[in-house]
């Protein structure tokens, strides 16, 4: 068996929903090119918490984000770990880390590395919008300077005329414009106004960290599997 497959197999074994691998030295500072293939691993959320938020974020769905970021950073750091005594270099990324307050972002975007993998598209929302789980995701990534099959990029939204989170948001944040490659984030979405909406309506509930409305209503996630 190949290395990439091993690894496949024990990030599904550990808790993972799906893996994909991209190279993504374009989309990093100079000191950390060498790490130029990445490995995304997602996190399908709990169908039934998403549909349990209507109006905004629930307790269950609070507990539940911070508990899929933490097996997110367990399983990226036991795949570093196993990468590295492998003889490569691997950095895990952490599911949520901000190192920009003000622009709400973290060392390496994980939806850029996903959608380079061919998991998905960044929806109208901002949000990655997977193939096989629409939004109801979380991420995390390990880069690495050992070699593995890329996927084939997803170049174009899959959103097309749908319109569904843009009229759901409570902040107006989502501006209804379809991604393609490299467009600016602020083309799609106000993240200054979402945060702003988060803080205010549902700061007692979620310290203005996570709405989720948006991601519960995309009809892309709302395809279940009986
Ligand atoms: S998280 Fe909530 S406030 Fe932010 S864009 Fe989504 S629906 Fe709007
Ligand atoms: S709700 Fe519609 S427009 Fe928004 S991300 Fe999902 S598919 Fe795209």
């Amino acid at each position: 068996m190949e290395r990439w497959e091993e690894l496949k197999n024990k990030i599904i074994e550990w808790g993972g929903s799906d893996v994909g691998f991209s190279r993504v030295e374009d989309f990093l500072p100079e000191s950390h090119k060498h790490l130029k293939w990445a490995v995304t691993v997602v996190f399908h959320l709990s169908d039934q918490i998403m549909d349990d938020i209507s109006d905004g974020p629930t307790l269950a769905y609070f507990h539940h984000y911070q508990t899929a970021n933490a097996l997110l950073d367990h399983i990226a750091l036991r795949a570093s770990s196993l990468i590295q005594e492998w003889g490569y270099r691997a950095m895990p990324v952490p599911a949520s880390q901000i190192i920009d307050s003000k622009e709400s972002i973290g060392f390496f975007q994980h939806k850029t590395a996903a959608t380079r993998a061919g998991l998905g598209w960044i929806g109208k929302s901002a949000l990655l919008v997977t193939k096989k789980f629409g939004p109801r995701v979380r991420l995390a990534t390990i880069l690495t300077d050992m070699p593995l099959p890329e996927g084939t990029p997803v170049e174009e939204s899959g959103c097309g005329s749908c319109m569904v989170c843009v009229k759901s948001c409570p902040a107006g944040a989502i501006k209804g414009e379809n991604w393609f490659p490299g467009i600016e984030r602020s083309r799609l979405f106000d993240h200054e106004a979402c945060s702003a909406c988060m803080k205010e309506k549902f700061g007692h509930i979620s310290p203005g960290k996570v709405c989720g409305i948006c991601a519960s209503r995309c009809p892309r996630g709302r395809i279940h599997k009986r």
